[in-house]
């Protein structure tokens, strides 16, 4: 497999900006962020920019800080804040210093909310919420300045007081920056930059009943802490003059810059924390980690590697371009992050048992085969082959039980085969079974419906290792010891969500007909919800496949799987990725 790397200087513009800044001196070192909001679980999205910011402070000697943008203490939680941790160092980053929270400047950035009143550039505005948004003007509307926005600063320095000192109730006030109620930007009509909220804060406890608004809260932060280069998504490039405006205010002389760079979107996956939610709290999913969830803990849990990660936000890049990434190419990141890695291995998903009637009198001739590596002892009636556990890496040997009655996959025996079918069918009867000798199907048992429920097939001695005298066997199979073989629990999955063109209408009225009384959000889930996204089979894997809870393995002819749990003594495997699907990555 082709392992190059895109052209690492054009798929990044925000590098570029980096080493042009860095030689002409502009930073002796640069300093950049993560700043996500403790409001929920990581997901792929979060990814990117994990990828890129700290993968930039990586790349070019810096620093990248950790730090939570708590300024809405309501929706965020201190598991939310673990979660976080994890995942960022999981994903193989570290952040400098200590973790860092926007709540670790509450004071300071009070005082400065009292420094831009007494500049003159900021005032309390005591107006309903809906009144401030009304007269906000817009979409061809005036706007009206509020009654408070001429107050003096006296004025205003009590009122911020008051608000600090809990006289006001939520909604009741609110400290605005007094820049321009007609500026074409909505974003500085004088935003709000405190809110009243008596709430308790899952870092400052109840020492706050004023919350600085992310917009404010968030340039001073970078301010700060000397962040250089404040990377972004696009949403925000409409906020970036106030951004620009806070920190010329408040006076910082090398300021932060602000870069803009599209979101990650990937079709049949959501990047949105409140809909992932969703789909949590309506129990569609098992929880945050779920296996089909994009949350980096579902993405753990499945057995997504962080070289798979990090090597597919190096390929999508970063630009100003909004689009949809392929989720092949995800896939095929994983794909190749584990294909020089893993042991294989043989599990059988769908069993149809074999019965081998020369069993014991080919076996008795194994001594005569000189064949050491293939075959290495009989014992108590059992056949023990050892096989590399990577076709070309030293990972070892494993050790295969091979025994009288054996299970294959049902799809590899077909009554009615389609055209150009290679395997076991009424005409085809020999076949290669991997790592052991060829099979010849004598005879196949039905049931009542016609299905096959069981083959009686014969060895030939002489093939363990070396190819049958005389004629031609394609196809190889893959089939686990029925006697020795480790029953199952082998997890499938296909997309979780369907995109809106692969729902009809029909299905959609149902769904709608169904649950008259649904929000918004909860119909989009259960009308996106792939109801065949998780399939369970009671499988039959090699011994060697019962390794240790995480491990990662090829399953030959399947996918890749990980161990994720035991379970009353039986293993229970999660489908990782298929094998090589044809996909041409960027
Ligand atoms: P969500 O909409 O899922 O709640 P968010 O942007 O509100 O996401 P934050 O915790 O505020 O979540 O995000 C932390 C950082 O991650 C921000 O800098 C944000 O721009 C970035 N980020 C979030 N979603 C994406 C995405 N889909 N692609 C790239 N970066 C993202
Ligand atoms: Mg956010």
């Amino acid at each position: 497999m082709t392992n190059i790397k895109p052209d690492t200087e054009k798929n990044n513009f925000i590098r570029t900006i980096i080493k042009d800044d860095l030689a002409n001196n502009k930073h002796e070192r640069i300093v950049t962020r993560f700043p996500p909001e403790p409001n929920g679980f990581l997901h792929i999205g979060h990814v990117k920019s994990i990828c890129l910011n700290f993968g930039l402070a990586q790349e070019f000697q810096g620093l990248c800080n950790l730090r939570f943008d708590d300024t809405n203490p309501t929706a965020e939680k201190q598991d939310f804040v673990d979660s976080i941790k994890k995942d960022v160092q999981w994903l193989g980053f570290d952040w400098a210093g200590d973790v860092r929270y926007a709540s670790n400047y509450f004071d300071q950035l009070y005082e400065w909310a009292v420094k831009l009143i007494k500049k003159g550039v900021a005032y309390v505005d005591l107006q309903t919420p809906e009144e401030i948004r009304e007269n906000r003007g817009g979409f061809g509307k005036p706007s009206v300045p509020s009654p408070q926005r001429e107050a003096s600063i006296e004025e205003n320095l009590a009122r911020f007081d008051d608000m600090k000192n809990g006289k006001y109730k939520e909604g009741e006030a609110v400290l605005r920056a007094k820049i321009d109620m007609n500026h074409p930007n909505m974003n500085m009509r004088d935003p709000v930059i405190y809110r009243v909220m008596h709430a308790h804060h899952h870092q400052t406890g109840d020492k706050w009943c004023i919350y600085p608004m992310y917009d404010y809260a968030h340039p001073l932060s970078d301010a700060i802490e000397g962040i250089t280069h404040s990377v972004c998504t696009l949403e925000f490039e409409d906020h970036r003059p106030f951004y620009d405006w806070v920190v010329e205010q408040v006076g910082f002389e090398i300021p932060p810059r602000q870069y803009e760079f599209s979101r990650l979107n990937i079709d049949h996956t959501l990047t949105s924390k409140r809909k992932l939610k969703r789909l949590v709290e309506m129990g569609v999913v098992s929880g945050w980690d779920d296996p089909r969830m994009p949350t980096i803990a579902g993405m753990r849990r499945r057995g997504y590697t962080p070289e798979g990660l990090r090597d597919f936000c190096e390929r999508i890049g970063v630009s100003k371009a909004d689009g949809v990434v392929d989720f092949r190419q995800l896939e095929f990141s994983v794909r190749n992050s584990l294909e020089d890695s893993t042991a294989r291995g043989m599990a059988v998903l769908r069993p149809l048992k074999v019965t081998i009637t020369n069993f014991d009198e080919a076996i008795s001739q194994v001594e005569t085969l000189k064949k050491p590596t293939v075959a290495t002892k009989v014992k108590d009636g059992v056949l023990w082959l050892s096989q590399p556990k990577h076709p070309s890496l030293d990972l070892g040997h494993r050790d295969i039980p091979f025994t009288k009655t054996i299970y294959i996959d049902q799809s590899d025996f077909e009554l009615n085969p389609p055209e150009g079918y290679k395997r076991l069918s009424p005409d085809n009867r020999e076949i290669r079974l991997r790592n052991s000798y060829i099979l010849k199907v004598e005879e196949f048992k039905t049931d009542d419906n016609g299905d096959v429920i069981e083959l009686i097939a014969t060895i030939d001695p002489k093939t363990l290792g070396n190819n049958p005298e005389g004629r031609k066997v394609k196809g190889v199979i893959h089939w686990v010891s029925a006697d020795l073989g480790v029953p199952s629990a082998v997890y499938t999955f296909e997309h979780l969500l369907f995109e809106d063109d692969e729902l009809t209408d029909e299905h959609i009225a149902k769904i709608k007909a169904n649950h008259p009384d649904a929000d918004d959000d909860t119909l989009w889930v259960l009308t996106h919800y792939n109801p065949n996204s998780q399939t369970v089979y009671d499988a039959v894997v090699e011994p060697s496949l019962v390794a240790q809870v995480g491990e990662r393995f090829q399953f030959e002819r399947e996918s890749y799987f990980i161990l994720d749990s035991i379970q009353d003594n039986k293993p229970v495997f999660y489908q990782i990725v298929g094998l090589k699907d044809g996909f041409k990555p960027a």
